[in-house]
């Protein structure tokens, strides 16, 4: 498979040229020039397939060509080694838990998928690979955990100083070895800009090797795909395919469900679930699409004012607008309606949400409203505990802190201050790297 450039200023490249590079020369995100087709048969049948099988079918036409089957297997088995349950809330409403990986939300399994790609290509190189990446909170966590002491691959992170959780800061900075976190003095656009500048810095990139983990980047953002057809697979109601709301931030995760659907996975619409930063939820109003400051909320992880991947989203549907209309819509929810539905979800069926899953869960309820008859799930992509500052106030209840995030917690952070200007950014990196 080749994967072009949508600046479509840039050769075509493979799978493993696009893993390595992350964004392409022209700064275009990379697009795979053709979408596999996967037979209904096997989606028909997709009880009788193991999650590993179910992934690898998936993802081998992206990757045939660039690694034997053997080393994708493996590395497909060691992203899924944990499981992602479909739990009913309430009766037309399950929960798809993303959050059973080591870092308690849905990167793992993107971050997983790359690390290990990054490590098996990286083999070959003498020069150190070093991975920049932004964070807006889970990002940093999981990627730093997929590459924590991958040989030849040194992590930094750039995230929001103040503007991220104390379990997620702790994450990104208390690993040590191959992982350094910087904390920069502004907002997660800030982050995301200072890593663009520092791809585009030719004085920079001449004298390091730098790729990006963002969901940018192929190796994470179409192993995505994987979860969407485990919970097809637990689907009860194969005669009604789900209506799947995503709760989203740079729309790689909407982007790669929207992939798989494409390839033939049965999805009734897909629901784009918003918080206060809907640029997504205006275009699909009125058509005009007008990035914004992103603005704080208390599902930070989706702050996001001008999403990188929904090109990917526009050219999956040759940038027709009514294509896309059709398959997709999207709702913002509030801080204080994302708290409400906290409370009440948990109140009335005993079930927690994290507050991204609550934005889920809300925009999905509100499009079932108008649509009766149809069922639903909305993707749960952390674990509640990770965001107890916000959670705990709301029911009034301390959320039990899971084993590994208490030894977490007592561990010191180590991260280094730096304004959000790219000079310091690419002065940490010459004197490093
Ligand atoms: C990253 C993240 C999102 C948003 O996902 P995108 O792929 O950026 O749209 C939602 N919820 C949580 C918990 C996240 O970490």
């Amino acid at each position: 498979m080749r994967f072009y450039s949508l600046n479509k200023q840039s050769p075509d490249v493979d799978f493993k040229e696009a893993t390595i590079r992350g964004q392409a020369p022209d700064k275009g995100l990379y697009f795979p020039e053709a979408i596999p087709v996967i037979e209904p048969s096997f989606f028909n049948n997709i009880e009788q397939y193991s999650n590993e099988e179910i992934a690898f079918r998936i993802i081998e036409p992206y990757v045939a060509g660039t690694m034997p089957g053997s080393e994708l297997r493996r590395i497909v088995a060691e992203t899924i080694n944990f499981p992602v349950p479909l739990v009913p809330v309430q009766e037309d409403i399950y929960s798809l838990e993303l959050f059973h990986g080591p870092t308690l939300a849905f990167k793992d399994v993107g971050a997983r998928f790359m690390s290990r790609c990054l490590g098996y290509f990286a083999r070959e190189r003498k020069d150190k690979v070093v991975v920049l990446v932004a964070t807006s909170g889970d990002t940093g966590g999981a990627v730093a955990h997929g590459f924590y002491d991958v040989p030849g691959v040194e992590v930094v992170i750039l995230y929001p100083s103040g503007k991220v959780s104390s379990v997620q800061e702790k994450q990104l900075t208390t690993l040590g070895k191959n992982i350094h976190a910087l904390e920069v003095q502004g907002s997660f656009d800030d982050c995301q800009q200072l890593v663009k500048e520092a791809f585009t810095d030719q004085s920079l990139t001449s004298k390091i090797f730098l790729t990006s983990a963002n969901s940018i980047n192929v190796a994470r953002w179409l192993p995505q795909q994987f979860y969407y057809a485990f919970a097809w697979k637990q689907w009860q109601h194969k005669d009604k395919p789900p209506v799947v709301c995503v709760p989203s931030g740079n729309f790689g995760n909407i982007c790669a469900g929207l992939l798989a659907h494409r390839s033939g996975l049965p999805v009734k619409h897909f629901i784009a679930a918003c918080n206060a930063n809907d640029v997504v939820t205006q275009y699909l109003e009125d058509g005009q699409y007008q990035p914004k400051k992103a603005v704080p909320t208390l599902s930070n992880a989706m702050d996001v004012g001008n999403p990188s991947n929904f090109v990917r989203v526009l050219e999956l549907f040759h940038q027709e607008f009514g294509a896309l209309k059709n398959v997709l819509s999207s709702y913002s929810i509030t801080d204080e309606e994302t708290k409400a539905t906290i409370r009440s979800v948990y109140q009335k069926y005993h079930y927690l949400t994290d507050p991204h899953g609550a934005v889920g869960f809300l925009a999905l309820q509100r499009y079932l409203a108008q649509h009766p008859g149809e069922k639903g799930m909305f993707l749960e992509t952390a674990h509640p505990v990770k965001f107890y500052d916000v959670v705990e106030p709301v029911i009034g209840e301390a959320v039990p802190l899971p084993q590994v995030v208490q030894a977490m917690m007592v561990l010191n952070k180590e991260s280094k201050v730096i304004p959000a200007q790219y000079e310091a950014l690419r002065s940490y990196l010459h004197s490093r790297y």
